[in-house]
This record gives C-alpha cells, structure tokens and sequence, in this order.
C-alpha cells in the first residue's frame, strides 16, 4: 500500500478531530483537508445537554481542541462546506457549491442525524432538538422565558435535559412511549428505577403516553397526548433519538443503518474509511451502531492509524459511554442486545449500584454503573475476556471486580 499525501476528512466532531489529531501524531506530513457543514470552531456535544444548558460553561470552554491546535495540525479546516458526493474512481470529493476536492484515502465521520417527530403543531415556535451548538444555545436563551417544559422522549437526551431544567426550577413533564424509560436497552427493572429517579426530582414522566399534537396560536401553548390530556407548557424539547447520518451516496458504497465498514473501518469503496456514530461495524460476531462519544474517539484512533499502516489492526474497543442525571453518574459498559441474567452489587435506594448482563455461558456482556467509577475498567477488562464468571463472585462485594 502507498501512503497516502492527500487525505480528506468528512465530518469535525469528535470523530473527525481525533483522526486528525492521530493522523498528525503518527507522522502523516501530508496534505490534511477537514470539511464541515456547520459553521462553528469543532466543539463537544456532550455537555450540551448538561453544562452548557444549565449555563455554567460558555461555547468556548467546550471546543475540542484550541485554535492552537488546528495551526500546529496544518490543517485546511473547512467550515460551513457540505460534502455531496464522492467519485471513487477520480479520487474527488464534491461540495455542495460545486468545489471538487482530490484524496488519496477519505475518511468520512458524518456522525448521526436527529429522527424528527411528525405531528400536527411541530414547527410553532418553541419546539426544539438537541444536537447542535446552535440548537442548545436557543434553547437555553428560550428557558429564562419557560415555566413549564415538556420532554418527548425518556431517553438518555430527554432524561438530561430534564435533570438540568428541573435544577434551573422549571415544571417538567416528561412523555415515554414505553412502559419504563431506557427499558430496551438497560431492562425493566432498570428501566423502573429510572422512572422512580425522575419522580424523586417531582418530574411528572408519563409513560406509555406520546405526544399527537402541539398547540398554540404563534408558539407552544400546549401539548395532545395520545391519553387525550393537554398539558401546558411554553416549550417542548424532543429527544426521540438519532440515526446514522450517510449523506454521502454512492452506488458500490455499502450503507445499512449507517456507512458498513469492516473490523479496520474500511467501506466497500476503496480508499474510504469510516468512523464513529455514522458507521455499523462488527462486534462479536454482529454488526452494531453506536452512537456514543468513547466509541467515536477510540473508533477514529484506530482507523485513522490504519489509514496510514502497511498492517492494520482490528477495532475490537469494548463500547462505552455515560450519562449524568439529577447529580448522579451512570456509566455503560459493553453491548448487550439481550441477555440471560442479570447480577446486581450495591443498593439501587442508594443510587450507587452495578447491575451486570450475563449470557447464558455465564459471560459477562455488559454493565450498568451507577455512581461506582472504580468499577468500570475492571468491568471493562471482564467484559473483554468473554470467560464465564461466578455468579456467587459477580454478587460478591467483598471480592473487588479486579481480583476476578
Ligand atoms: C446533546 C448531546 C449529549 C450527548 N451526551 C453524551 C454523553 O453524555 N455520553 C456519550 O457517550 N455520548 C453523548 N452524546 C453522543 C456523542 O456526542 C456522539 O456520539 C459523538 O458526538 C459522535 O461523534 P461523531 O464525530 O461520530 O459525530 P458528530 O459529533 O455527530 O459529528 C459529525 C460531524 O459531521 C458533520 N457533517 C455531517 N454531514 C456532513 C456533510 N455532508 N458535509 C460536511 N460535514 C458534515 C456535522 O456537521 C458534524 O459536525 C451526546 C450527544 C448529544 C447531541
């Protein structure tokens, strides 16, 4: 394989800076050209939804990386660009205004999209998503005028956004489809102590309810539920969840629920890398989607590396993220679609407790950590030796997860 002198990167989020960042760090001289559709200095999405919302961190103090660094990168950073399309056998690169960009290898990190909901009312003033600098800053400049705010959706955004806006003293209802909130991904039993978690902190979450109309005459006034009950409110945010974001099309590129890459984040184009929340990519034996911030980082790490190696290495990263509600900090560790059973250490009343997913061999396949940092990279390590483990031991507080 040549080295490349030319690189393109589609996509400045964590993703796309991190690559740079490797790329520069494994001694890649060549030319490096970064294109982004918005319009903002590269910034982080997580505190948006917490530090940022609540206004104790400005648009500056989340910026992934400093002026500085894009200088000393030699990076052709190019902001409010939209790329449109890729011919694979010109090496090119289109924008939206027509500019053609050559590369020897691309790396596309077009992260995810936001799924919108379709409902009568949804475009009045005062609905707003989460995903961008752009949307939390209006959001957060509309709060000082709401009392009353409405979250569609319990998920990981939702329930932030909620936790947040109950600290700034707002009323907050919450609308989940479902029977408990995160049931799909963590279980019911989990899923009943989140519910429990956003009552403690009075939210109002009304499960098993969704939203059929938004009202107002300029703006919102109210929401329909399908229980047939208006609540009233001056804002709706919607956190009904994200898909990967593949707007780059081409024929021989495969795309299914995102960019199908290989163990060494290769597409079916040659020459075209992808990483991050845009791709779906093997994991024992599945192709999974990840939309979470470690994964971005470690995911575009290594094939940003084998973008430039002779021998590639397989990405074979244990998944992980967290989210921060009402104080607390939950950590996830691993995938599990589904599983066997489930072990539990700690107290859940306590908030400080570790429930682990096992499959049927007894393997640990994931964990969910609440307020127990310690636990994590231990878990982590289990997680990854895929042996079977004692349950008697998993339950066993007194043995730390490191000694087993
Ligand atoms: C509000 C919020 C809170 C979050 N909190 C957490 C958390 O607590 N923990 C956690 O683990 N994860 C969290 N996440 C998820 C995490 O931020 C994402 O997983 C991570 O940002 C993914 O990085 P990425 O680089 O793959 O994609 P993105 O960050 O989505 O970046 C993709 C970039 O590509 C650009 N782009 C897209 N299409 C084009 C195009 N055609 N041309 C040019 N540019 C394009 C976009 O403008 C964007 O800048 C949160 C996300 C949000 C929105």
């Amino acid at each position: 394989m040549h080295s490349p002198t030319s690189i393109v990167i589609v996509g400045a989020g964590v993703a796309g800076v991190q690559a740079v960042e490797t790329l520069r760090r494994e001694g890649y001289e060549g030319a490096l050209t970064v294109v982004d559709k918005a319009a903002e200095i590269p910034y982080d999405r997580p505190p948006l939804s917490k530090e940022f919302l609540a206004g104790t961190v400005t648009a500056e103090d989340i910026a992934l990386r400093s002026p500085g660094h894009w200088n000393q990168w030699d990076v052709d950073l190019r902001l409010t660009v939209e790329a449109t399309q890729i011919d694979p056998r010109e090496h090119t690169l289109t924008t939206a205004s027509g500019d053609v960009i050559a590369w020897d290898k691309v790396l596309l990190a077009t992260g995810s999209t936001l799924r919108e909901l379709k409902v009568p009312g949804i475009t009045l003033d005062g609905v707003f998503y989460l995903k961008t600098l752009e949307d939390a800053a209006r959001l957060r400049a509309a709060l000082s005028e709401v009392q009353e705010l409405v979250v569609v959706g319990a998920g990981f955004i939702g329930a932030e956004v909620a936790s947040t806006c109950r600290k700034r003293g707002l009323h907050v209802t919450v609308l989940e489809m479902m029977k408990y909130p995160l049931a799909h991904i963590l279980g019911e039993d989990l899923g009943h102590y989140f519910a429990r978690l956003h009552e403690a902190h009075d939210v109002d979450l009304r499960t098993e309810e969704s939203i059929v109309a938004v009202h107002g005459k300029t703006r919102v006034e109210s929401v329909e539920t399908s229980k047939g009950q208006t609540i009233s409110c001056q804002a709706v945010v919607v956190g009904v969840g994200v898909m990967a974001n593949t707007p780059i099309l081409h024929e021989q590129l495969e795309v299914s629920r995102g960019y199908v890459v290989d163990a060494f984040g290769r597409t079916s184009l040659p020459g075209v890398f992808a990483a991050g929340d845009c791709t779906v990519w093997p994991y024992r034996g599945h192709m999974i989607h990840v939309e979470h911030w470690d994964h971005a980082v470690q995911h575009a790490k290594t094939i940003a590396r084998n973008m430039l190696a002779e021998e590639m290495v397989p990405y074979d990263t244990v998944p992980y993220f967290w989210s921060d509600q009402y104080g607390n900090r939950y950590q996830y560790v691993g995938h599990a679609a589904k599983w066997s059973q489930t072990v539990t250490r700690g107290s859940q009343a306590e908030h400080r407790f570790t429930q682990m997913y096992l499959d049927e061999e007894n393997r640990l396949l994931a964990a969910l950590v609440a307020n127990r940092p310690k636990d994590v990279m231990s878990l982590r390590r289990l997680i990854d030796a895929r042996r079977p483990v004692d349950r008697m031991q998993l339950e066993n507080e007194a043995l730390s997860f490191t000694q087993l």
